[in-house]
């Protein structure tokens, strides 16, 4: 970060005064003023149930008495207000008539863009698609899979004939403990063997044993891996089985897709996929190759520490039209083999729909363990069995926690995005609100953002201009906040993030200077408040996260002592962990300006 345009001092000042007069005053004010006149905590709740009702209530009573001035809400429900029972919205009134009575700041969480599951139980079409290029079919008779759709007709099935398989996936050829086929595999012998005692299929299991203390042991990880050849832009299921036994580091299994052509690129973000002890699982990851010729499949931990896993039957399989997206930025696009005719759905082809796209086990999740769509050939269609055609489409892909990102360019994204403010607005007339943008994973791949030709930081900062006109236009007099990590160069506004197809900078460029920012980049506290003060910005300070003591408090004032536009702490944690609310409470209360 070198050449970047520093504001100056007086604009700010000037600029921050005019649009916020009362924070500007708290935030610059004298010495022995408080250094953190606004102290919120952080709660996530959902006000669809009596007890978090209660508990919220009771939350916001101690918040009082512990010092703090706001609470953030973040409820689930707030992005499906469209279709909430009518008590949810009498449960909303008894948490207003508590914030009111303890004169506590309630605001609303909107917005979800990044974990994006809420607004896709809107319509589940609105996941950010990555494509699927010139997948191979074939024409045949239709089977009479899942009811008598298409019976007797011509369909379309995936051609797998000329599609990678795994090498000694069942794991059944094995010399000593080394199992053929795989690329590598960690120590042989000494953390991985071949098991003929416990197993899934066939006669051979591999047992891992990732905390085996041996003098020749070379790996700290426990994996086998296997390099294949895929075909770029191609969506591909790798699956195992998987057991465990006081597996401790079971954080650490992985089912990992690395892409291995040059650069190289990780395919899959998925974590938490097994229990410490757990018997046979099936366990699969969904990536796309992208631009990817061969990629390295892995199965394993990355780590050491006591307990045993096994893995057995790994496979990869070629992933035909599970959860297609169908929306104009998703074009389903069906040719002949050599590309010169173009089939369409008038005339050749039953619609294309997957009834179980975002649907499982309810809307706006996404699980890819099901058949997917089917091409059923239309009795008007020139298509005849053995017809060869390729099919490019566009798919979701899932990324830590099942989090689904949804498109940043599509416009009925925008229409819900309004709806929910709408509703927001009338359910709260809030003071402030709070845009949930975060952890973006998955972004700018479908038509739609790609027609744009802009980067993902261009993309990202167009829509959360968007959310901010957005709010002015429900409510003028709102205050503004968003979470830091997606506009901070110091967190995840970088080049390479997840599987966002392009670089994040510039994201901040969509940050209106009123917008404030919460700022949890506690690792480079430093450089990111720095960055967003020296853009004018107004801060709250997003720490705490779980730990057992003030310090994350201690570390974050003393990073916070040179940064004027610090207008408050939140207590912020993601376990429901309120144990230290009144130390830090306390602690926010005393703390002057030096
Ligand atoms: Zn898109």
């Amino acid at each position: 970060m070198t050449v970047r345009r520093a504001r100056s001092v007086p604009s700010f000042i000037l600029v921050a005064t005019l649009v916020f007069s009362g924070i500007a005053a708290a935030a610059g004010g004298e010495a022995d003023s408080p250094r953190y006149p606004e102290r919120w905590v952080y709660c996530s709740a959902n006000l669809q149930v009596d007890p978090s009702v209660k508990n919220v209530i009771a939350l916001i009573e101690r918040a009082k008495a512990d010092g703090y001035t706001t609470m953030l809400l973040a409820d689930y429900k707030l992005q499906v207000l469209h279709r909430v029972p009518d008590y949810y919205f009498s449960n909303v009134e008894k948490v207003k008539a508590a914030a009111a009575k303890a004169g506590i700041e309630l605001v609303p969480s909107v917005f979800p863009i990044g974990y994006s599951n809420g607004l896709l139980a809107h319509d589940p079409n609105l996941a950010e698609g990555l494509p699927v290029v010139d997948q191979p079919y074939i024409v045949r008779q239709a089977s009479a899979r899942g009811g008598s759709q298409g019976e007797g007709r011509l369909e379309a099935i995936l051609d797998a004939s000329g599609s990678t398989r795994l090498r000694n996936g069942r794991l059944e050829q094995v010399q000593g403990d080394r199992f053929a086929g795989f690329t590598f595999q960690d120590d042989p012998g000494i953390t991985t063997h071949a098991d003929r005692t416990v197993v899934h299929g066939g006669r051979v299991a591999c047992r891992i044993e990732p905390g085996v203390k041996a003098p020749n042991r070379e790996s700290t990880n426990v994996r086998l891996m296997q390099r294949i050849v895929v075909r770029p832009m191609t969506a591909y299921r790798f699956s195992c089985w998987a057991r465990t036994r006081d597996l401790a580091r079971a954080d650490d299994f992985r089912v990992l897709a690395l892409g291995a052509s040059q650069p190289g690129r990780q395919l899959t973000f998925q974590e938490g996929l097994i229990e410490r002890t757990q018997d046979w699982k099936r366990i699969e990851v969904v990536f796309n190759s992208l631009d990817q010729k061969e990629v390295n499949l892995y199965a394993g931990i990355w780590g050491e520490g006591p307990g045993t896993l096994w893995l057995d039957d790994l496979e990869l399989t070629e992933l035909p039209l599970v959860n297609i997206l169908r929306r104009a930025g998703c074009p389903l696009l069906i040719r002949s083999a050599d590309g010169r005719t173009v089939y369409d759905e008038k005339n050749d082809f039953e619609r294309v729909v997957d009834p179980k796209l975002g649907a499982v086990p309810w809307g706006g999740e996404y699980e890819f363990n099901h058949p997917g769509a089917r091409l059923v050939v239309r009795r008007s269609s020139r298509l005849r069995p053995g017809d060869r055609i390729l099919v490019s489409w566009y798919h979701p892909v899932i990324t830590v926690g099942g989090q689904v990102m949804c498109c940043l360019s599509e416009p009925r994204v925008e229409e819900i995005l309004r709806d929910q403010a709408r509703r927001v607005e009338a359910l709260f007339h809030p003071r402030s609100y709070f845009m949930s943008h975060d952890e973006i994973r998955v972004a700018n791949w479908c038509k739609a953002c790609q027609d744009r030709k802009m980067t993902p930081g261009a993309l990202l900062a167009d829509n959360v201009r968007l959310c901010t006109r957005i709010i002015a236009s429900v409510n003028p007099r709102a205050r503004v906040f968003v979470w830091s990590d997606m506009f901070d160069p110091h967190h995840n506004a970088v080049d390479s993030y997840y599987l966002v197809n392009g670089s994040l900078k510039g994201s901040w460029e969509g940050l209106s200077r009123p917008v404030v920012i919460a700022n949890w980049n506690g690792g480079k506290a430093r450089e990111s408040l720095t960055f967003f003060d020296r853009r004018g910005h107004h801060q709250l300070i997003a720490g705490y996260y779980d730990v057992d003591d003030l310090s994350n408090f201690q570390s974050w004032d003393a990073a916070a002592r040179d940064t004027r536009g610090v207008m408050g702490f939140m207590y912020t944690t993601w376990g429901n962990r309120y144990g230290l609310l009144e130390a830090y409470g306390k602690a926010l209360e005393s703390a002057r300006r030096p």
